[in-house]
């Protein structure tokens, strides 16, 4: 008999802290979670679900446009935030139930938790022990400290706007930034996106982020790259932020999409003995375990690719190594991701540069092409495919493309690439036509050879 109180207190139910709870439980340790904010965590709440939901409502503002080239006469379109608002809270509502429903079994703590020592947490006027603690707390968006940085939004609230903001103004040129961009033009602002470095979505194959560049800005985002805020201010029409170009613009809503950092405030850390990488992560081995013993981190919290799959898949190897007696560590090559901007980005492997250090000569096959429903839509719009084979093996090392349904049609690649498919593979693939997938087995001609 354990002569703790929990054999895992989880604090934070995100993707992570409720995957490993509820597989706990589900091997049969007693399990506690706490969660201050929402059952879900960033992902269901202020991430990926309303993301990709206000993505869907975006699409719809170019899509009216596309129909008339295939007949369709739709009449003068209007878009209402409060009702996608609205229902987004609907939907959330009824995702947030569904979390709730998923921790049955565990012992729900609706309370911030705070960490008193290696197996005591305090929570909602209690403290609790547990032989294990899993810190699951996520990350939180970061805003640089500038003159009115009040005034900036970060996606925590842009979510849940009183107004729709006519003029945006992002700050930010990771991917959450980009999308950002994407669902604004989409849904009919005048959206501007600011970014310090030469070229945003740093990390993505160099092709890919210039040709995103290349499309994002001709769909209407007004992008400026080398370009930062130095002051934000208040006026009687919205606001004014000075640029560190000497130039100003007005806006209704600056939204800082920066970066996130570890969540990590008040959470007690200083009283254990858990150590933080040079980023400020929770430094953690292989099998998440912390430089105190007892407490364990997943997800975004440790670093590594910040994303709801990669959280889900630590969150199951720790339980079922901690408490399902099984060998369970994720694997980090071969991650796919997807940015949902319009278009879409999808990408799996290796960037060309990545390929090049770590095989030396590869082989590349790129192509560029008008979509075939653009044919009618009358839409100016390119896709870029790329595909990155090591030469020594044939083995296919990365795979990238900017167009329509990048994101659905790289979750299939990913797995080909995870089996270690080689080009040959890929060539004896048969392609289902038309579509623009199928271009992806019929690559014949290097781009270059390295
Ligand atoms: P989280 O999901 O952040 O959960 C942490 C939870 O801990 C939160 O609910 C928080 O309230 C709670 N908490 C924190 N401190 C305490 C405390 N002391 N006591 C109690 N509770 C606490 N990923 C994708 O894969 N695809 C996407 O399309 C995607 N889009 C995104 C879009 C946006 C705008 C953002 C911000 C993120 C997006 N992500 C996406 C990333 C994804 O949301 C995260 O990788 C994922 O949520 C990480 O899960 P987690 O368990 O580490 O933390």
């Amino acid at each position: 008999m354990s002569s703790f109180d929990y054999d895992l207190f989880v604090i934070g139910a995100g993707s992570g802290g409720v995957r490993a709870a509820r597989m706990a439980a589900g091997f049969g340790a007693k399990v506690a979670v706490a969660e201050d904010r929402y059952m879900g965590g960033t992902c269901v709440n202020v991430g990926c679900v309303p993301k990709k939901l206000y993505v869907y409502a975006a699409e719809f503002g170019k899509a009216f446009g596309d129909a008339r080239g295939f007949g369709w006469e739709t009449g003068e379109p209007a878009f209402d935030w409060e009702t996608l608002r609205d229902n987004k809270r609907m939907e959330i509502a009824r995702l947030n139930a569904v979390y709730r429903n998923l921790l049955r079994g565990t012992e729900i703590f609706d309370a911030r938790a705070t960490i008193v020592d290696a197996h005591t947490v305090a929570v909602d006027g209690r403290r609790v022990t547990a032989d294990k603690i899993l810190v699951s707390v996520g990350g939180w968006p970061h805003v640089p400290p500038l003159p009115g940085s009040e005034y900036a939004i970060t996606s925590n609230e842009v979510f849940d706007l009183e107004a729709f903001p006519q003029r945006l103004l992002i700050v930010g040129g990771g991917y959450i930034a980009v999308e950002f961009a994407g669902i604004f033009n989409g849904l009919g602002a005048d959206v501007t996106q600011l970014y310090r470095g030469p070229l945003f979505l740093r990390g993505f194959d160099t092709d890919v982020r210039a040709h995103a560049a290349m499309e994002i800005a001709k769909s209407g985002v007004d992008l400026r790259f080398e370009r930062d805020v130095e002051a934000i201010e208040a006026t009687l029409s919205g606001l004014r932020v000075t640029l560190n170009d000497g130039s100003s613009l007005e806006t209704d809503a600056v939204l800082y999409a920066t970066g996130r950092r570890p969540h990590l405030a008040g959470l007690g850390l200083e009283n254990v003995g858990v150590r933080l990488t040079e980023d400020g992560y929770i430094e953690v081995d292989d099998h998440f375990r912390s430089a105190e013993p007892s407490i364990f981190a997943v997800g975004d919290v440790i670093g590594g690719p910040e994303l709801t799959p990669m959280a889900l898949a630590e969150g199951m190897a720790f339980a079922r190594r901690q408490f399902g007696g099984m060998d369970a560590t994720p694997e980090y090559e071969f991650v796919p991701t997807a940015v949902f901007s319009q278009p879409n980005i999808g990408t799996v492997g290796y960037t060309e540069e990545e390929a090049r250090a770590r095989f030396g000569e590869i082989v590349v096959y790129k192509t560029s092409f008008k979509p075939m429903k653009h044919t009618l839509s009358g839409r100016d719009e390119r896709s870029l495919m790329k595909m990155l084979v090591d030469k020594a093996s044939d083995r296919v090392v990365g795979v990238h493309m900017v167009g329509p349904d990048a994101g659905e049609i790289m979750q299939g690649i990913a797995v080909a690439l995870k089996a270690g498919a080689t080009k040959a593979v890929f060539d004896n693939t048969i392609g289902i036509h038309p579509t623009a997938a199928e271009e992806f087995v019929t690559l014949r001609e290097p781009w270059t050879e390295g």
